[in-house]
C-alpha cells in the first residue's frame, strides 16, 4: 500500500475532558506520521462548511453547535493505507457498534459526541486537510 494521509479531528468533547494526551499517544503507537497539528476552534461557518455534506440530515444543527462549542486538535497524519486504516483506529461512528480498544469506543459519549473525526477517503483526506492547514503548516 502506497503511504498517503489522512485528517482527524480531536473534537470538543473528547478535549474538554482531557483526552488529548491519551489519543495522540494511541495515534503515535498506531505508526501515524504527524504531518500537521494545531489546537483551534472552528466558528459556526466553518463547520457548517466542513460537515456542509450533511446539512439536510436532522443532527445537522446539533453537530454544528457540538463542533464549535469548544477548541479542537486538528492535524494532518501520514501512513501507509492512511485513511483506512485510520477509520479502523478510531471504530464505528456509534461507540456502541464500535470495536474493543478503538479510540470511539473508549473515548466517546454517543454517535454524536463520538470524539474524533477521521476522513473517509483520500479525496476528502485533501480537501478536509486543505480546509485547516496552509501549505506552509504541513511537513
Ligand atoms: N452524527 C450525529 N448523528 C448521527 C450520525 C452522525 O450526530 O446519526 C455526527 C457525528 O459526530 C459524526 C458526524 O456527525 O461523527 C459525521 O457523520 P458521519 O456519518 O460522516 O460519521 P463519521 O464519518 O464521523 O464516522
Ligand atoms: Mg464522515
Amino acid at each position: 500500500m502506497a503511504i498517503n494521509r489522512t485528517f482527524t479531528m480531536i473534537k470538543p468533547d473528547a478535549v474538554e475532558k482531557g483526552h488529548i494526551g491519551a489519543i495522540l499517544e494511541k495515534i503515535a503507537a498506531s505508526g501515524f506520521r504527524i504531518v500537521a497539528m494545531k489546537l483551534t476552534q472552528m466558528t459556526k461557518a466553518d463547520a457548517k462548511e466542513f460537515y456542509g455534506i450533511h446539512k439536510e440530515r436532522p443532527f445537522f444543527a446539533d453537530l454544528v453547535e457540538y463542533m464549535t462549542r469548544g477548541p479542537i486538535v486538528a492535524a494532518i497524519l501520514e501512513k501507509d493505507n492512511a485513511v483506512d486504516d485510520f477509520r479502523t483506529l478510531i471504530g464505528a461512528t456509534n461507540p456502541e457498534e464500535a470495536a474493543e480498544g478503538t479510540i470511539r469506543k473508549i473515548y466517546a459519549n454517543s454517535i454524536s459526541e463520538n470524539a474524533i473525526h477521521g476522513s473517509d477517503s483520500d479525496e476528502n483526506a485533501a480537501i478536509e486537510g486543505a480546509f485547516h492547514f496552509s501549505g506552509r503548516e504541513m511537513f
